[in-house]
């Protein structure tokens, strides 16, 4: 799976529609700080379904929504579409949406689905909101300065075990 395309509109500084075509092969993004490099690392984990709005710099889910300057007013909503080109060649797009005061709602080719939906669909490609191949700011850093019973965490997780001592400490309770 491949991400070929993504586009904002609303989210976070991208107040007016962005897209962004994603070539085969290495692509850097630079600018100058605030910008909104990390912005777009954020929106790819978002439409993914990415639940904790702590991990997106954020004090509740509604705070990806632009919040507006002096110059320009809020928007009531965010939007973000990931077209991926899938590993039987298919294209599929997923969007997810979020209004002030009504929740996400998440779409595959036009299609309302959950969240769940969106979830496994990125899961069967062995990706999605958590996976360790998305490195946000500050992250290498933190696994510097961890302590070994933390840094051991971080790599059980990526080793796909972490799952394995949840089901553990399950069986030991019960
Ligand atoms: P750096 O090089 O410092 O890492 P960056 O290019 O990664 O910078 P980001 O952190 O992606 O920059 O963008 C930060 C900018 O996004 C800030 O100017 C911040 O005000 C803006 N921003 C974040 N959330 C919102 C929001 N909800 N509405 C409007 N602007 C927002
Ligand atoms: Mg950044």
């Amino acid at each position: 799976m491949r991400i070929r395309k993504l586009k904002l509109t609303g989210f976070k500084s991208f107040v007016d529609p962005a897209e962004l075509v994603i070539e085969k092969g290495l692509t850097g993004i630079v600018g100058p700080n605030g910008c909104g490099k990390s912005n777009l690392l954020e929106a790819i984990r978002w439409v993914m379904g990415e639940a904790s709005a702590k991990s997106l710099r954020g004090g509740g889910m509604e705070d990806v929504i632009f919040a507006g300057t002096t110059a320009r007013p809020a928007r009531d909503f965010a939007e973000v579409s990931i077209l991926l080109d899938q590993l039987d060649g298919r294209d599929a797009e997923v969007v997810r949406r979020i209004e002030r005061g009504a929740g996400s709602a998440y779409r595959i080719d036009g299609r309302d689905v959950r969240q769940k939906d969106v979830a496994l669909l990125f899961a069967d490609a062995a990706t999605g909101a958590h996976s360790p191949a998305l490195v946000s700011q500050g992250r290498i850093g933190a696994i510097i300065a961890a302590k070994p019973v933390d840094r051991r965490a971080m790599l059980e997780e990526a080793a796909g075990i972490a799952g394995l001592h949840v089901r553990r400490r399950d069986a030991e309770l019960k």
